[in-house]
């Protein structure tokens, strides 16, 4: 009988969301289901744009007749979608269409990529942050990861290490502490890697949400970036796509890896990767990415992720106001919460359940760093935040959720 891939043994804890149903199972009795606010999962809350669904009907339709028929696509994305990132983008910050890949899913390119490198390879890891890195390099029997620790101290920053790593893990606006990395941030990882031959692989699933001047939208925005790093991004989060699926990552062709002795440029083997295991994504949803980045498409998509963005200043308000440490927020969708003295983030992750029917994630969810706070997503809706912010007026004044 065939032997069963061994890392699965290593990978550690209980997917969170799991461990989350099993205590809401627990709870049934003092809180009802429908009652509940889930500010937990970060996953779409508003309607898909009417012009982006307008450009995927229209796509499909067009392949009911004779000249519309559409096989197998390009695995790496059609031209037309390309050019249309390229332009709404990257203009200004010469990426080119051939850098440009086209994926079902930011989660797929982080975890793929891994593919290009040797097992050996030295990886460090943001914590918190998506538990998705460091269980991809798990299961990949990576053997040499760190983590950077985010903490409070820093900003939630990761800071510089003094050991050499081959590949860093960067994600920005990160989720969950919802902390962008500033261009003085960025910059000193664009130095560190070009010292140490690094690659950033910086995960920007949530860029559309950056409003920080300080912030850049993208780090190919530094100088000397397009030799060291690989951007991912994703229609995700920024324009509702998280049932549709696509995606892209950036590889810019300057960007080299070592191929024994030789120095070798990344990309084309990206491509070849994605030849080998992929088919693509299919010509009606690369439709409709393409039509969230003309200027209808655009406005509709940003009005929603501005709305995201008022209900977190809204929420954050709030949590404040009841006397708590909030972070994030700002160039997130996610709020960082801090728990109270000598509260941990499960039990206060059960505080806000039971006193206030508010469904957030425990941070240690997120690594082991995490560990002192609980994340709340604010993909929701007007109505929703309201009755949220009803709730926590309740303890204004009452600190009966600190005494958990
Ligand atoms: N990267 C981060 C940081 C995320 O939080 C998520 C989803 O929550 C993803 C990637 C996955 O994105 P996609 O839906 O494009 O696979």
């Amino acid at each position: 009988m065939a032997q069963l891939n061994s890392s699965f043994a290593q990978l550690e804890g209980t997917y969170i969301f799991t461990l989350i149903e099993e205590r809401l199972q627990a709870l049934e009795q003092s809180v009802p289901r429908d009652k509940i606010l889930n500010f937990g999962i970060g996953d779409v809350a508003l309607p898909l744009s009417s012009f982006v669904a307008e450009g995927i009907v229209r796509a499909v339709q067009e392949m009911t007749t004779v000249e519309g028929i559409h096989g197998y696509g390009p695995s790496d994305g059609y031209p037309f979608l390309k050019s249309a990132i390229r332009e709404a983008e990257f203009s200004s910050l010469g990426i080119k269409e051939e850098e440009i890949f086209i994926s079902d899913g930011a989660n797929s390119d982080v975890v793929n990529i891994l593919d290009l490198f040797s097992e050996d390879t030295s990886i460090a890891i943001m914590s918190p942050s998506y538990p998705v890195y460091v269980k991809a390099c798990t299961l990949k029997g990576m053997r040499n990861v760190d983590l950077l620790p985010c903490l409070e101290e820093h900003g939630f920053s990761p800071q510089i290490p003094e050991k050499k790593y081959d590949l860093i893990y960067l994600c920005s606006p990160n989720n969950p502490t919802g902390v962008a990395l500033t261009h003085r941030e960025l910059a000193n990882w664009v130095d560190y890697a070009k010292k140490h031959e690094s690659i950033l692989l910086v995960d920007a699933a949530y860029a559309s949400f950056i409003r920080s001047k300080e912030v850049p939208a993208s780090i190919y925005s530094i100088e000397g970036a397009k030799e060291c790093a690989i951007e991912c991004r994703s229609f995700s989060k920024s324009a509702g796509f998280t049932a549709l699926r696509c995606a892209y990552a950036v590889i810019p062709q300057n960007l080299m890896i070592r191929q024994g002795e030789k120095r070798v440029s990344l990309a084309s083997f990206w491509k070849s990767r994605q030849n080998i295991k992929s088919n693509g994504v299919s010509y009606p949803i690369q439709r409709g990415a393409e039509a969230s980045l003309q200027k209808l498409g655009q406005r509709e998509v940003r009005e929603q992720v501005d709305s995201y963005l008022q209900l977190a200043a809204k929420l954050k308000g709030a949590l404040q106001t009841c006397g708590f440490t909030c972070y994030g927020g700002v160039d997130s969708p996610y709020l960082w919460v801090k728990t109270p003295l000598g509260v941990s983030s499960w039990e206060f992750f059960e505080s806000l359940l039971k006193k206030c029917y508010l469904l957030s994630i425990p941070g240690c969810g997120f690594g082991k760093e995490g560990e002192g706070f609980v994340r709340f997503s604010c993909f929701s809706t007007r109505e929703k935040i309201d009755l949220a912010l009803n709730s926590l007026q309740s303890l204004r004044g009452n600190h009966v959720i600190c005494s958990c």
